[in-house]
């Protein structure tokens, strides 16, 4: 039945110039969505509005589904185009459209005209009427309510004739590529993608690390993160993986740290390599999975410790989340059944029974010390060897 989408957007603060960055932006994303459904489709910007015509056959749902995921989309409404060829024929076509869209007739309705053309020979006040008699009389049992509506039918008069009347709501948030890019530390747990999809809501495009430590942790290990950054990427588009094997710096540790600052130095290094990445690929901030007190290494004593080794910002989405609240997006976005798949992650191997709970900075700073020697190598050689996954 439907042939078309208008795409409808929040435009509150996106003026002048920064309007036009927002609609290419928002254009590229639906388009990265739509890539991977079944069908062709042509995305067209014209007069304030955007518009996804499909231009072979498509799968509906799964049309619906990819445009429900590309950020900056407040409302999705399904469309057809029709020729201008007399009111008569407008006329058959509403009853029709109604017909098939409302199979329960039993609704109220308001029809609610626009002409973008003005050359059309009757007024939208003109449309509005004799639309709604001849739906009445076609369907005795629908009601005409101009104040609320069940059914709202827009009927636009532009060089075509367009009607749509349902609108599914879009995820909201700003098109990715608006905000800049962040560098998320992406686990193989419950939190970071869910704190990576928060971001990219936010209009930041991703760039991701994962620290891998072979053979302590398993390529299927890997391959869960790699897995996790897919689904992350439904929303937050395309992006660059890279993993570091981080096996010979968390063997440094073991060797030259006290037990219990194991996850502490550990997590440090991690933010530090992932600040040289981020530097590296222009990435404005760091992003990771940590909410306040969920473990030893995210009580506010160490987030001291992780924050200070890192100059750019660290952005915590999930800080103030409860674990279920976490869950509940996870669950949504599809994370959730990989994120509990039972691979080990490097921190639950190296992980001391009694980690320090409040690490004093002084004091992990003076046992970082002991790796002087061979850390700058370690980290360089980590760098240098890194694979990086391209993720679309
Ligand atoms: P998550 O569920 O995201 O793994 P977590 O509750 O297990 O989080 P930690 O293991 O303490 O918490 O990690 C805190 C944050 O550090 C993670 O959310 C993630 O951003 C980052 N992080 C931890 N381990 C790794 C890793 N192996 N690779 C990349 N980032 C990591
Ligand atoms: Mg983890």
């Amino acid at each position: 039945m439907f042939t078309a989408f208008l795409i409808k957007y929040a435009e509150i603060g996106v003026k002048g110039r920064n309007r036009y960055m927002f609609e290419d932006a928002l254009v590229d994303q639906i388009r990265f969505a739509l890539e991977k459904v079944e069908g062709e489709f042509k995305i067209r910007k014209t007069q304030g509005r955007i518009y996804v015509d499909a231009v072979s056959e498509f799968d509906f749902d799964e049309t619906v589904e990819a445009l429900k995921k590309v950020f900056g989309i407040s409302g999705i409404c399904p469309m057809i185009y029709v020729e201008d060829e007399g009111f008569e024929k407008l006329s058959g076509t509403i009853v029709d459209y109604i017909g098939k869209v409302y199979p329960e007739k039993n609704k109220t309705f308001k029809v609610f005209a626009r002409r973008a053309r003005k050359n059309y020979p009757m007024s939208s006040m003109e449309i509005n009427c004799e639309l709604g008699g001849v739906i009445l009389d076609a369907y005795p049992e629908m009601k005409v309510d101009v104040h609320n509506p069940e059914i709202e039918l827009s009927v636009e008069i532009r060089e075509k004739i367009y009607i749509y009347s349902e609108t599914i709501p879009g995820p909201g948030g700003m098109p990715v590529g608006t905000g800049g890019k962040a560098m998320l530390l992406l686990s193989g747990g419950i939190d970071s993608p869910v704190a990576g999809y928060m971001i990219s809501k936010r209009g930041v495009k991703l760039e991701a690390t994962y620290f891998h430590a072979p053979p302590y942790t398993s390529e299927r290990a890997k391959q869960k993160v790699v897995d996790l950054a897919k689904y992350v990427s439904a929303y937050a588009g395309p992006m660059n993986l890279h993993v570091i094997n981080f096996t010979d710096i968390q063997l440094a540790i073991y060797e030259k740290c006290p037990h219990d600052e194991l996850t502490i130095i550990m997590r440090r290094y991690m933010m530090r390599i992932a600040e040289m990445i981020a530097r590296e690929t222009g990435c404005l901030g760091l992003v990771t999975g940590e909410s306040i007190g969920q473990v030893a290494s995210q009580t506010m004593q160490s987030l001291i410790s992780t924050n200070e080794v890192c100059e750019l910002p660290v952005y915590r989405p999930l800080i103030a989340f409860d674990k279920q609240d976490i869950v509940d997006i996870s669950e949504k976005i599809n994370t959730y059944e990989t994120s509990i798949q039972p691979f080990e992650d490097c921190c639950t191997i190296f992980v001391a029974k009694h980690p320090v709970t409040k690490p004093n900075v002084n004091v992990i700073r003076g046992h970082e010390k002991n790796l002087e020697d061979v850390i700058d190598g370690l980290v360089q050689t980590a760098l240098d060897t890194r694979e990086i996954i391209e993720i679309k």
